[in-house]
C-alpha cells in the first residue's frame, strides 16, 4: 500500500481540488491533512472571523471525507516542522499540495520542499486557486503583462475547455485513507472565540445576481454582486466552476475574476510590491501621515458620508462592496495623504475576504502607484461618488443613521484644498 499527504491550504474542499485528484490518482492511501499554522495564528486577536470561517469550513470537509470512511487529519503548528514529522510517521512518500503563490507561501513551501528532500520525501504542488498562473498567460516577448487590458484578452484567447475541466475525486476516493485522525480541535482550544459577529456570505452563486452583473455591480445599496471573494479566497469554491458560469452568463463578471488573476500574476513576478509600489518613483511621496486622520477614517467619522458608509459596514461586517473600496482607498491616500499601506493593513485585519494579491493591487490602484492604475491626478470626489452611486442615501443612511443630525461630524478636510495639495504633492515626488 502507498500513502502520501494531501495538504490543504487554501483550498478547502472536497470535489475538483486540482492537487487532491493528483495525490488520488497516484496512491492507494491519501492522508488529508490540514494544519492550523501558529505563526499565523499568533498575530490574530480572539475575535478573529476568518479563523473561524476556516473551522467551518473544516468541518464540513471533514463530514465530505467521513462520506468515504476517512478523515481530514487537523493540527497545530509550524508547518515548515509538522509536514515532514507527520510524514515521516505515517510512511508517506510524497506529500501534495495546491500552489500559493504569495512571497511568504514560497519561502515556506521552499523551506518544506528541502526538509523532504532529506528524508527522501516527494513534494509535489498543483494549480488549483487560478485558472492561469505564473508563466501561463505572458506578452510574446515571455515577459509578464503589466497592464490588464491585454492581459485579459491573451487570458481569453488562451482559454478553452481543457483549462475549466472538472477534477472527478469522488471516482478516486477509494484511495483515501481509512487512518484514525486526532480529534479537530475547537476555537476555544486554538485560542479563538466561536462567537459570530457577523454571519457568513453563502457559498452558493445565484445565476440572476451574475446574469444583471453589468447593471447592477456598481451600486453599493443593492446585492448587485456575488459575494463570492471570501470562498475564492479559501478555495471553498472552484474557479473553473465559477468561471464555466461567468463565461456562460456574464462577460463583466468573468472580467473580475480576471482582475483576480491579475493581480496574483503580478505578485508572483513583482514579489517587492508586497511593501512597496510598483512604480519605484512613488516611494519618494511625502505623507502627512495624521495619526488622527487615519483613526476618524478607521472609525468612519470623517465626515464624508460615502467613506463613512464603507468604514461602518467594513468594521460591523467584514465586508465592503468595491466601488466604496475605491472611494475609501482614494480618501485615505489622496484626501488625507496617509501611505497607502496603512490603509492595506487595516483592510488586512479586517476584510472576510482579505487576499494579498488584491489587496495591494487595490490598494495601489487607488494610490496611483500600481501597475495599471489610476492617475494620481484623478481624485474621486465622495459627494459625486455619492450621487452617481448612491443618489437614494439608501446605503448611506443604513451605516451612517445619524446623517444630517449635529451628530455627524463636519468633513475633516475640504475637498478642494485636499485636491490642490495631493496634485502639488504628486508631481514634486514624481518630477
Ligand atoms: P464580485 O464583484 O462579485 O466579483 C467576483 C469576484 O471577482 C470577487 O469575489 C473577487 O474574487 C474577484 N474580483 C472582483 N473585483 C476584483 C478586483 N478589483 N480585484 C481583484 N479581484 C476582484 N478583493 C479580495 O478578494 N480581497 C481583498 O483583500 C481585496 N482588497 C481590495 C482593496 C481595495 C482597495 C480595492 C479597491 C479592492 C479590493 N478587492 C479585494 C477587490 C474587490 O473589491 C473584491 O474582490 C469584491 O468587492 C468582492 O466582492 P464580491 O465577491 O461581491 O465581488
Amino acid at each position: 500500500m502507498s500513502t502520501v499527504l494531501f495538504w490543504h491550504r487554501r483550498d478547502l474542499r472536497f470535489d475538483d481540488n486540482a492537487g487532491l485528484y493528483k495525490a488520488l490518482k497516484s496512491a492507494s492511501a491519501v492522508v488529508p491533512v490540514f494544519i492550523f499554522d501558529r505563526t499565523i495564528l499568533s498575530n490574530l486577536p480572539p475575535t478573529d472571523q476568518r479563523v473561524r470561517f476556516i473551522h467551518e469550513a473544516l468541518q464540513r470537509l471533514q463530514k465530505n471525507y467521513q462520506v468515504f470512511g476517512s478523515e481530514l487529519h487537523v493540527y497545530v503548528g509550524d508547518p515548515v516542522a509538522m509536514i515532514p514529522k507527520i510524514a515521516i510517521e505515517l510512511g508517506a512518500s510524497a506529500v501534495y499540495t495546491n500552489r500559493d503563490y504569495e512571497p511568504t507561501a514560497i519561502q515556506r513551501d521552499q523551506e518544506v520542499k528541502a526538509r523532504l528532500a532529506e528524508l527522501q520525501i516527494e513534494f509535489i504542488g498543483a494549480k488549483d486557486q487560478v485558472i492561469f498562473e505564473k508563466n501561463e498567460v505572458t506578452k510574446d516577448d515571455g515577459l509578464p503583462y503589466t497592464v490588464f487590458t491585454p492581459y485579459a484578452k491573451k487570458w481569453k484567447a488562451t482559454l478553452n475547455a481543457f483549462y475549466l475541466k472538472p477534477y472527478p475525486n469522488q471516482q478516486y476516493a477509494t484511495n483515501l485513507s481509512a487512518l484514525n485522525a486526532p480529534t479537530v480541535p475547537s476555537l476555544e482550544q486554538l485560542g479563538f472565540s466561536s462567537a459570530a459577529l457577523y454571519d457568513f456570505p453563502s457559498a452558493a452563486w445565484q445565476v440572476p445576481v451574475i446574469s444583471a452583473y453589468h447593471q447592477t455591480r456598481d451600486t453599493p445599496a443593492i446585492l448587485g454582486t456575488s459575494r463570492l471573494s471570501v470562498h475564492l479566497r479559501f478555495g471553498t469554491i472552484s474557479v473553473r466552476e465559477l468561471a464555466k458560469v461567468a463565461l456562460q452568463h456574464n462577460e463583466t463578471f468573468l472580467n473580475e475574476l480576471i482582475w483576480r488573476e491579475f493581480y496574483q500574476m503580478i505578485l508572483y513576478h513583482f514579489p517587492h510590491t508586497v511593501d512597496a509600489a510598483f512604480k519605484p518613483a512613488y516611494d519618494r511621496i511625502v505623507w502627512e501621515n495624521q495619526e488622527a486622520d487615519f483613526e476618524a477614517w478607521c472609525n468612519g467619522q470623517t465626515g464624508y458620508p460615502m467613506v463613512d458608509a464603507g468604514m461602518r459596514e467594513l468594521n460591523a461586517t467584514g465586508f465592503m462592496h468595491n466601488r466604496v473600496r475605491m472611494v475609501v482607498a482614494s480618501f485615505l491616500t489622496k484626501h488625507l495623504l496617509i501611505d497607502w499601506r496603512w490603509g492595506e493593513r487595516y483592510f488586512a485585519e479586517k476584510l472576510l475576504d482579505f487576499e494579498l494579491a488584491s489587496n495591494i493591487g487595490g490598494w495601489q490602484w487607488a494610490a496611483g502607484c500600481g501597475c495599471d492604475a489610476a492617475p494620481y491626478f484623478r481624485v474621486f470626489n465622495p459627494e459625486a461618488q455619492q450621487k452617481k452611486f448612491d443618489p437614494n442615501w439608501t446605503y448611506i443612511r443604513k451605516w451612517v443613521p445619524e446623517i444630517g443630525s449635529a451628530n455627524y461630524p463636519a468633513p475633516i478636510v475640504e475637498h478642494r484644498f485636499a485636491r490642490e495639495r495631493i496634485l502639488s504633492r504628486f508631481k514634486e515626488a514624481l518630477s
